[in-house]
């Protein structure tokens, strides 16, 4: 048991179980966003950040957060890619290459500014529902 703060709302709530940070209201509508979003993408694979916006209600904002959680994965066949941000790798979700996210466990480096330059590539970019989605146990508690 423990007690944290949720990210959302900014409330404090006590959980037993892995919440990704959300109060158990917050959770509820988060889960409900993001399954909307991954039956919207099993319809329309490659639908950019925008059009899942649009579609779902979710904030582009929203969607490009599932991406770097890879909840959800860029598709291959668009121009776009997203970058490795330490060697400029093409990769499809996350933040780093598998090379480098292991280098970044080490050591711990501050690179927002190269971040939100990449963030506004990636919000025109498809989205597709990562093929190893669901298994991390994180959503155990559904
Ligand atoms: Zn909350
Ligand atoms: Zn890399």
């Amino acid at each position: 048991m423990g007690t944290y703060v949720c990210r959302k709302c900014g409330k404090k709530f006590e959980s037993k179980t892995l919440t990704d940070g959300f109060c158990h209201e917050c959770l509820a509508e988060f889960l409900d966003k993001y399954h909307l979003v991954r039956e919207y993408l099993w319809e329309h694979p490659g639908s950019n950040a925008s059009e899942i916006s649009k579609a779902c209600e979710v904030s582009v904002h929203q969607v490009m957060e599932w991406v770097r959680e890879d909840r959800f994965m860029l598709t291959n066949d668009s121009k776009v890619f997203i970058y490795c941000e330490v060697c400029g790798a093409k990769i499809t979700s996350g933040r780093l290459c598998e090379r480098c996210s292991k280098v970044e466990a080490r050591e711990q480096k501050s690179k927002d500014a190269v971040r939100r330059a990449k963030a506004k590539a990636e919000e025109r970019q498809g989205v597709a529902v990562a093929k190893y989605d669901g298994d991390d146990g994180k959503m155990r508690f559904l």
